[in-house]
């Protein structure tokens, strides 16, 4: 007989990232991606999280609760490798998996009754936290590991800015008590255009962060420029 187990959230994230596109593609790659986990009854008591401030980066398994699916795949096609070749589902860190379950390494910022204040995350606001776990730096970083699919953070681009952009960034960022520039940077210096796709300069793309919907386009190949930064 298969076993089955019922697995139930212990908080939810309130996160910087409103939508999939142009979240980094692994944690720590954007530092200034905050978010908020909000922990739930029970474990919204004192008591589940003493101890924690001892810690300062935590595990999290959560649920990619918008790429659940019925069939299961055996392979995918990740984004890293231009997202037309395909490799075992086990083999890769996507989001398309059996129990859809995810897993990231973030940074702790803060622990408040029934929150824990996080940073560098790579989650999308209403995900799913099925449990959170201390880093263990002696067992948790292995030495000399390898992985020839993924061996070095994506190459970094230019994010330049429009005239107009800059202020308006810094003007959100400070009505939001965010570090909304930082993350604009660092995520769009990711690049979170498909990896097939060649921009046109014309093309415009889109995403939000936070309550702001930010603009940018391709100026040249591997050059992003932010046109503007405007509530959403
Ligand atoms: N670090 C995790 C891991 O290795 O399991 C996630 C890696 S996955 C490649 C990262 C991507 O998952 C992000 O770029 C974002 O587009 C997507 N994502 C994040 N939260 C999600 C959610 N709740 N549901 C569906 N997709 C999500």
């Amino acid at each position: 007989m298969v076993m089955q187990h019922t697995v139930a959230p212990v908080g939810i994230v309130r996160s910087c990232f409103m939508e999939k596109f142009a979240i980094p593609r692994q944690p720590q790659l954007a530092p200034a991606a905050r978010g908020v986990l909000e922990l739930l009854p029970p474990f919204d008591q004192p008591e589940a999280v003493e101890g924690l401030d001892q810690v300062s980066h935590v595990w999290l398994l959560f649920l990619f609760h918008q790429a659940l699916e019925e069939k299961p795949r055996l392979k995918v096609r990740p984004p890293r490798l231009g997202g037309n070749k395909s490799m075992g589902v086990f083999a890769t860190r996507a989001t398309h998996r059996p129990n859809g379950i995810g897993q990231s390494v973030v940074r702790l910022e803060g622990v408040e009754p029934g929150r824990l204040l996080l940073s560098g995350i790579d989650l999308l606001d209403g995900t799913p936290v099925l449990d959170i776990k201390p880093y263990v730096p002696y067992a948790d970083s292995v030495e000399g590991a390898h992985n020839h699919m993924a061996s070095a953070a994506p190459v970094a681009i230019p994010v330049q800015w429009a005239n107009s952009a800059l202020p308006q960034a810094r003007e959100h960022a400070l009505r939001l008590g965010e570090p909304l520039v930082a993350l604009i940077e660092q995520c769009l210096a990711q690049d979170p255009r498909p990896a097939y796709q060649v921009p046109v300069a014309e093309r415009v793309y889109g995403v939000k962060f936070w309550d702001v919907q930010v603009r940018w386009h391709y100026p040249q190949t591997d050059v992003i420029c932010v046109l503007e930064v405007v509530l959403a």
